[in-house]
């Protein structure tokens, strides 16, 4: 009686150790593939910016504002990815933004270190200077895409419908006048009227990309090359998607 209690209990301490070393196993093995996929969205090489297409960057932006949608972000070893770039950086593209704090931009098109360049100003639109840091990030650093990112109830927009006079706002504000100038519109023009609003934001944003390509001839002739792409898009700060306009 004795012994086959022993011998009970053998058995059930082999078959624990034995479950134990197959639950380590698949544990390990856990660990393993999540340091795999943080590994994987490694910082982007010289070597792969180059090989990129213009198109392909913007598939890239795309997919990664799906991930951001779909609250799915790439997991990212930013440790790992400061030291790496602190050495060089290889952006894909540039993104010229509004500094509305709704727009996360490197988020919402799930980007980590040294993916994107960023230019932000109130109501996204270019001067000599955005000019210049967008020549720079093509002609000189070698990023394929300009991306001009407008978004939805923008205030920087409803100050200039709302025909605003303050500061320096007044002649920041004139660089969005145009876009309410060369809008064609048969509803009520107020700011108050969310289609026409969003009617604004967009020629907003066309415009923009109409004066990169009349004041940079860099910029044109890199675009008529294919060697660059320059495109628009509006953020649905609703919904957090990125609606491209092409
Ligand atoms: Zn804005």
């Amino acid at each position: 009686m004795k012994s086959k209690f022993i011998l009970k209990t053998i058995m059930m301490a082999f078959v624990f150790v034995i479950f134990s070393c197959d639950c380590n196993k698949k544990c390990d093995k856990t660990k393993e593939e999540t340091k795999k996929e943080v590994v994987k969205d490694d910082v982007i090489t010289q070597e792969e910016q180059q090989n990129m297409t213009p198109e392909q960057v913007v598939a890239s932006l795309k997919e990664g504002n799906k991930n951001y949608v779909n609250d799915d972000l790439t997991e990212r070893d930013h440790k790992d990815h400061i030291t790496k770039t602190s050495k060089g950086q290889y952006p894909k593209a540039i993104v010229l933004a509004c500094v509305d704090s709704r727009v996360p931009v490197e988020q919402l098109f799930d980007k980590g270190i040294g993916d994107i360049f960023v230019a932000r100003v109130a109501g996204n639109f270019v001067n000599e200077d955005i000019l210049g840091s967008m020549e720079y990030a093509c002609k000189v650093a070698g990023s394929k895409l300009v991306v001009v990112l407008g978004h939805e109830y923008c205030g920087a927009v409803k100050s200039a419908v709302k025909g605003v006079k303050m500061g320096n706002i007044t002649a920041m504000l004139s660089k969005i006048q145009p876009a309410i100038d060369n809008l064609k519109y048969d509803g009520e023009k107020s700011y108050k009227n969310k289609e026409y609003m969003h009617k604004v934001c967009e020629s907003n944003v066309k415009n923009t990309i109409k004066e990169i390509r009349l004041k940079s001839p860099i910029l044109k002739e890199m675009e008529d090359k294919g060697e660059i792409k320059v495109v628009g898009g509006i953020y649905d700060l609703d919904d957090g998607t990125v609606k491209f306009l092409e």
